[in-house]
């Protein structure tokens, strides 16, 4: 069995053929769902979901691209929730930042206050951190390090070996379909050096849809795409891995 640990159903791309989309996703072994939370407004229509679907779960966040919006009170709202698993998507993302230099540095400080109270909540109520890590490694490392006392999965679609160590601290690393790319060099050579009990499947839908259907909307059955490539890498048979990994999400997030 594939849980797809990070797949954004809430998102008005899956509205009208959800149940299509998970019959696909059954069909190719994967039975359990995540959907991370990402802006305030989806936050309600996730919940929802989860509610009305047994194998659908979901996180309470804040993206870093929305630290605009962030309300610790509306995540306080729902993380209580018994299908609650998580706190999160919440990071640092500095690939898309403003262009004064004075904004910059405005933008950065802001992504990091709201990354810090996440973080802070989840030590709160001790749920995992789903963290989402662009362009800012650095500035990630640090502050997991010094405030984060649960553990959590970097989503981590460019993969850093700088990030590698945060494997020790308890991290897990969310593969997806960028692995499968034909120009994800740097993640192809990370990926045999991180720790097989750290190993956990995303699609990170509808974004980052693996090869060979780039260019069209991701879906939770292309786990299946992703776990394919990830034992192709690391010379284990694909249904040891797939056990590994099952085990490994069921344990990070407290699945049972
Ligand atoms: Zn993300
Ligand atoms: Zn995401």
């Amino acid at each position: 069995m594939i849980i797809d640990t990070h797949i954004h159903l809430d998102d008005d791309r899956y509205k009208d053929d959800l149940d299509e989309v998970l019959a696909r996703a059954k069909k190719a072994g994967v039975e359990k769902y995540i959907i991370p939370a990402a802006d305030p407004k989806t936050l309600p229509r996730a919940v929802e979901l989860a509610n009305s679907y047994k194998d659908i779960y979901f996180a309470v966040g804040v993206h870093p691209y929305d630290a605009s919006n962030y309300n610790r009170i509306a995540l306080e709202e729902f993380i209580e929730h018994p299908k609650c698993v998580a706190v999160g998507e919440c990071g640092l993302d500095y690939y898309r930042l403003a262009e004064k230099e004075e904004e910059i540095e405005k933008e950065k400080a802001l992504q990091k206050e709201v990354f810090i109270d996440q973080i802070e909540l989840a030590n709160r109520y001790n749920k995992p951190l789903i963290v989402h890590i662009r362009e800012a490694s650095l500035d990630s490392k640090e502050i997991l390090k010094k405030y984060a006392k649960v553990n959590g999965v970097l989503h981590c679609f460019n993969a850093n070996g700088g990030l590698l160590e945060l494997a020790n601290r308890g991290f897990y690393f969310g593969i997806g379909g960028v692995l499968t790319f034909k120009n994800a060099k740097k993640l192809v050579e990370i990926y045999p050096k991180l720790p097989q009990d750290k190993l956990l499947i995303e699609t990170d839908g509808p974004y980052l849809t693996p090869h060979p259907y780039r260019g069209t909307r991701n879906e939770p059955a292309y786990c299946a795409l992703i776990l394919e490539k990830m034992s192709e890498l690391s010379d284990i048979n694909k249904q040891e891995l797939e056990g590994i990994v099952y085990e490994n999400t069921m344990r990070l997030f407290n699945l049972s």
